[in-house]
């Protein structure tokens, strides 16, 4: 049975020397601890132990022995990995301890936390959170008390360095639970300077977009109260001037009568002297509503463009519009008051868009096109696909408190356009097809910056 017994036989019977082997009985199919040995010279005997059992055993024992070797090596691994874990997170990870008087203690911290906080691991074992947060104690108390409630605390706070300098944390904590331990506290945090930098960035450009926006319409409303008081006066200075034209000369007849009152010459000499000082008022007036000459500067059309639609784009994406910008490359620049061809371009942009408030909003679009349309002229238009205007409209919109929007229009704003780029030595124009939309064009001149130079 599988062993070579004649040599077996051979070497036990003439040595004397015994053999101990595992031998296999196919017949039985157990294994047997066999002794061959040779009780006399010459002679030859075996022992049988029936070893099958044992063997089993040994070999169960054997595989428990080898499950137990490889679970150990996963939770080695696992250790390591969860060590990694703990360490590679990318944020700083803290295991706290909570206690009775609610103030969590840290009993273990990553790396980072520590590079972070500027302390090295043993400093911070031990201690009390609060050494690390900008908070009171019984806020912290509080948070702690939440998490034990098997909640997650997901908020910001602020963190203080051991060189007393803060920043910002978003904080996740949880209540950790196994084995029947204590529970513990996990928390991950990370800091968030570069998010609450942008953030405080994106406000204040909105908070200088807003104020800018105040501005022109600050700048708007003056110019309107300028364009009243111009138009009063101007209205007023003929029937003054007519006025003291027909006193003086009731006054000359008067004079001339053979009998002249001199109660009618003064009250004819004081119809004159306050017609004058009506007329003085109204001058007075005109000039103290007279613009100051404004300011102009160097200004590339399609920069100020942008700086435009940057002011008012949320209003055009309220109202789905689609915004197409074809300016042409490289404009030279011109010589303008940066903040009057704004408001230009504010006001034909929103009567675009107010023009198009009836349309479907699938075909609400506004474009927007610069070019260089004679060598000495720069033109920007803007278009739309509103109702467009008649033909008797169109006659009167350059026209001071022109409207077709009752009480929501004020009916100047084209007018001042058209009075601001008329100052800048350009036109304002308008085409328009009824039920097609609107084009407004101004011209600026380009000679004007070589002038000015
Ligand atoms: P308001 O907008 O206060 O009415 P405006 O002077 O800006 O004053 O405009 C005068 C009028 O010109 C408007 O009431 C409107 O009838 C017409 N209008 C201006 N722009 C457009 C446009 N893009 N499409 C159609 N009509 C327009």
């Amino acid at each position: 049975v599988e062993q070579d017994w004649i040599k077996i036989y051979g070497e036990v019977a003439l040595t004397g020397k015994p053999n101990n082997f595992v031998n296999f009985n196919h017949n039985t199919q157990r294994h047997y601890e066999t002794t061959a040995f040779s009780p006399k010279k010459g002679q030859f005997a075996m022992l049988f132990r029936d070893i099958e059992e044992s063997r089993q055993r040994f070999k169960t024992l054997e595989q428990e022995i080898d499950k137990r070797k490889k679970a150990q090596k996963t939770l080695g691994k696992n250790e390591t990995m969860f060590k990694a874990l703990f360490e590679q997170t990318g944020g700083y990870c803290m295991i706290l301890q909570p206690t009775e008087n609610g103030m969590p203690y840290i009993i273990d911290v990553n790396q980072a936390a520590c590079d972070e906080h500027g302390y090295t691991r043993s400093e911070m074992i031990g201690q009390p959170i609060i050494m690390l947060i900008k908070e009171s104690e019984q806020m912290i108390q509080k948070r702690a008390q939440f998490i034990m409630s098997g909640k997650t605390l997901m908020i910001e706070a602020t963190h203080v360095r051991k060189n007393g300098s803060t920043f910002p944390v978003s904080v996740c904590a949880n209540l950790i639970q196994f084995d029947n331990e204590p529970p513990l506290i996990f928390t991950v945090e990370h800091n968030i300077s570069a998010i609450k930098n942008a953030e405080a960035q994106r406000k204040q450009a909105e908070d200088t977009a807003r104020e800018h926006l105040t501005q022109l319409a600050h700048v708007s409303r003056l110019d309107t109260v300028g364009e009243m008081a111009t138009g009063i006066a101007h209205e007023l200075t003929q029937p003054l001037t007519a006025i003291n034209v027909y006193a003086s000369a009731g006054l000359k007849l008067i004079q001339k009568s053979n009998q002249p009152s001199d109660l009618l010459i003064e009250a004819f000499e004081g119809i004159s002297t306050q017609t004058i000082r009506a007329g003085d008022i109204i001058q007075q007036l005109r000039k103290y509503v007279q613009k100051e000459s404004t300011k102009k500067t160097p200004t590339d059309l399609n920069n100020l463009i942008h700086k435009v639609i940057y002011l008012i784009e949320s209003e055009l994406k309220e109202q789905a519009i689609k915004l197409h910008l074809m300016l042409a490359a490289q404009l030279p620049p011109v010589i303008v008051n940066d903040i009057e061809i704004q408001q230009v371009l504010v006001n034909l942009i929103r009567n675009a868009a107010e023009a198009m408030k009836q349309c479907p909003m699938d075909l609400r679009q506004i474009t927007i096109i610069t070019c260089i349309s004679e060598p000495t002229i720069i033109t920007v238009t803007v278009t739309d696909t509103g109702t467009g205007m008649d033909k008797d409209t169109q006659e009167h919109i350059f026209e001071p408190f022109f409207t077709t929007r009752g009480n929501n229009g004020i009916g100047v704003g084209l007018s001042i356009s058209h009075a601001l780029i008329q100052a800048h030595g350009g036109k304002l124009t308008a085409q328009s097809q009824i039920g097609q939309g609107s084009s407004f064009s101004f011209t600026l001149p380009i000679k004007a910056v070589q002038l000015e130079e």
